[in-house]
């Protein structure tokens, strides 16, 4: 990747001359199966771009109470596209109900706002969806007129634990977010996707949120990269969740689980400050998180890193403790 950087020819993106930064937006748009992509800085300014270009003042998204748009991007779709966000409830799979996303649609009438946007998620903190479901959902909420965003940040993950296309599990989004340095390696950016219409208007978007870049190949290079090499490699990760998580099933009083990339562990309240410490001390760093705490394994993880970790956690839980 650093000598992808070395290579890239660069120019100015603001006037779309920058080499690099063509020959990702173009590669990204058909390993996703749309018409255009956009480059942009990062995943929450790519999912924020697609919602303005979506929904006008006033109008609204249904999306999952626990999705990042919701919940980890600041509001920002409120914030600055006066976008109303009404949350559903995600299940334990991370997926909406049918029935109740078309019972949040809103009526036309003036008391209320103008529902606009169905925003999914795949994966949904590790687990995948199910691409038939989204189909489902889509066509459905497409007939009264809504358009479906995609936040799959993480959808890489999804397409290779299902053995699928993107494109095919993308078909009937009318726009797709894909982050390139998440499992995928890139130190920086994100990819939108969808009509030659929808990406001009989110291009204008961009500039305005201040990531219009200029000679961003050098950084392009490395998305590039990334989409060619290291999309395969995510069932190597997949493999040593598992790994990690059969190995921490072994300890009784710590329930575990695993999806895709991604183990969540449950240690009890009065095991949090000194399991940490415990790893801490073996130069493992976790999360101070509220349980249960996310492990996520990623291309920097080998399986020496994943045998350290078991033991590690196993040390702990052998130790006489209150
Ligand atoms: C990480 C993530 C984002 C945002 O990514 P940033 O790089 O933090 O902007 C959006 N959606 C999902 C599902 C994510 O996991």
């Amino acid at each position: 990747m650093y000598r992808a950087i070395l290579d890239a020819g660069v120019g100015d993106d603001v006037y779309g001359e920058d080499e690099t930064v063509n020959r990702l937006e173009a590669t990204a748009a058909k390993l996703l199966g749309k018409e255009a992509g956009l480059f942009l800085s990062s995943a929450t300014q790519a999912n924020l771009a697609a919602m303005l270009a979506h929904n006008a003042r006033g109008e609204e998204i249904l999306l999952g109470d626990q999705y990042h748009i919701f919940v980890s991007e600041a509001g920002g779709a409120s914030v600055l596209g006066g976008i109303v966000m009404h949350p559903l409830p995600t299940d334990e799979f991370g997926a909406l109900a049918l029935p109740q996303v078309l019972a949040a649609i809103k009526e036309d009438d003036p008391h209320h706002p103008v529902t606009r946007t169905l925003a999914l998620e795949n994966t949904v903190s590790g687990r995948v969806q199910d691409p038939e479901q989204h189909r489902q959902l889509i066509e459905a909420v497409r007939e009264q007129g809504l358009k479906a965003h995609l936040d799959g940040a993480r959808l890489m993950n999804a397409a290779v634990a299902l053995n699928l296309p993107a494109a095919d599990i993308v078909a009937t989004f009318d726009s797709v977010m894909l982050c390139l340095s998440k499992g995928l390696g890139a130190p920086v950016g994100a990819m939108l996707c969808g009509s030659t219409g929808f990406i001009r208007t989110a291009r204008r978007l961009r500039k305005m949120l201040g990531g219009g870049m200029r000679q961003a190949g050098v950084i392009a290079a490395c998305g590039l990269y990334a989409l060619d090499n290291n999309i395969a490699r995510l069932a190597d990760d997949h493999e040593r969740a598992q790994q990690l998580a059969d190995g921490i099933s072994t300890i009784e009083e710590l329930p575990v689980k695993c999806f895709t990339n991604m183990v969540f562990i449950e240690p009890r309240d009065s095991d949090l400050e000194p399991l940490r410490i415990h790893l801490q001390e073996r130069r493992i760093l976790i999360g101070r998180q509220n349980p249960p705490l996310r492990l996520v394994t990623h291309l920097d993880i080998d399986d020496e890193g994943i045998d350290r970790v078991v033991s590690a956690i196993q040390s702990y839980y052998r130790l006489p403790r209150k």
